[in-house]
């Protein structure tokens, strides 16, 4: 294991925007070892009282649609206002390829040298979802280190979308004209969840195909009973890569930063954000709890082949197997 540095130096680094200590404390939050998880849980109950004072930006899209660039376009206006910029990825390729950590970096190349800013690329901890939890952390560490807009860039892949909804104040979905939705992988769901859409690559020949794609998801919208929030969400188009429509989308953000300021509702929302954080760690912690048991782990092959045979039903199967959890439980 490599060295730790104390709770307080961590603290104080942090506190400082030291961003080598940041990065170091991240990958202590990230760290699956008993020590780190404590200190990790010690240093956040330290850093609490300096959280909470950033906006938190989830954007999300298919890959390829231009989350990068766009991110890299956005992060460069928001810098341009003395803000200070930190951008997470969760990378859901990363455990495969084993290699995007890297990829990462360049992919956002004049951000990344950009003094404001800071890019935190995490390899994607596909276990229980285990990366929604930490990104969480990670947030409240940058928050501590003085970041003032956090975005949180994911890819839409599985439930990624529902989770970075879950830990950010304005969800923005970017689109492409003309790609057919089936293609873009959407789901109404993620639709609905949207505070902004912006149909990317408005610029060339797409030009008019984006013109009438902010027409026709707009009617979309319409559809869709009124946000909780009270903000009517909005569809625009930009071209990440001109840089196009990039100060209107970050004024739609301000205008729904203060209008859910007004209304309460940023704040009650961070409210039930916190207890659904909760309960996603019991959630987790317990599944993890039940597949790390040596008596369940031993079991679970027959039992899933004696499911898929037809030989066993899944709900009889499942109560074996919790048995066997809670017998080894009473055991240990
Ligand atoms: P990501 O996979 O969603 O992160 O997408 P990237 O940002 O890597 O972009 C994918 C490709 O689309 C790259 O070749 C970009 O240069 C291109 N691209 C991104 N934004 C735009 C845009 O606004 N207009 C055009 N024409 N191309 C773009």
């Amino acid at each position: 294991m490599r060295k730790r540095l104390t709770i307080e130096n961590y603290k104080n680094g942090i506190l400082a925007g030291d961003r080598i200590i940041l990065s170091q404390a991240i990958t202590i939050i990230e760290s699956g070892l008993t020590q780190d998880r404590k200190l990790a849980s010690e240093l956040l109950h330290e850093i609490l009282p300096a959280t909470g004072n950033s906006l938190r930006i989830g954007i999300t899209g298919v890959p390829g649609v231009g989350k990068s660039t766009f991110i890299e376009a956005l992060g460069k206006h928001i810098t341009s206002l003395g803000k200070h910029l930190a951008v997470l990825t969760i990378d859901p390729s990363s455990k495969r390829s084993g290699g995007s950590i890297l990829g990462d970096k360049t992919r956002m190349e004049q951000l990344s040298h950009d003094p404001l800013a800071y890019i935190r690329p995490s390899a994607a901890n596909l276990s229980l979802g285990g990366v929604a939890r930490n990104t969480r952390e990670t947030i409240l560490l940058c928050e501590a280190a003085g970041f003032e807009v956090i975005i949180v860039e994911t890819v839409g892949v599985g439930q990624s979308e529902t989770q970075v909804k879950g830990m950010t104040d304005f969800f923005l979905l970017l689109m492409l004209a003309g790609a057919g939705d089936e293609l873009q992988g959407l789901k109404k769901g993620i639709m609905e969840m949207a505070d902004a859409i912006a149909i990317n690559k408005a610029d060339g020949d797409n030009k008019t195909a984006a013109a009438l794609a902010v027409q026709e998801y707009t009617n979309a919208l319409h559809l869709f009973p009124k946000s909780e929030s009270g903000f009517e969400s909005k569809v625009v188009s930009c071209s990440a890569l001109e840089q196009t429509g990039i100060s209107d989308i970050w004024n739609i953000i301000l205008a729904y930063q203060s209008s859910a300021k007004t209304s309460g509702f940023l704040y009650k929302n961070r409210q039930s954000q916190n207890l659904e954080w909760m309960y996603e760690f019991i959630r987790q912690t317990l599944e993890m709890s039940f597949y790390g048991k040596p008596l369940v782990k031993k079991a679970l092959r027959t039992v899933e082949k004696s499911v898929v045979s037809g030989s066993e039903l899944p709900v009889k199967a499942a109560q074996d197997l919790l048995d066997l959890f809670f017998r080894e439980d009473i055991l240990d």
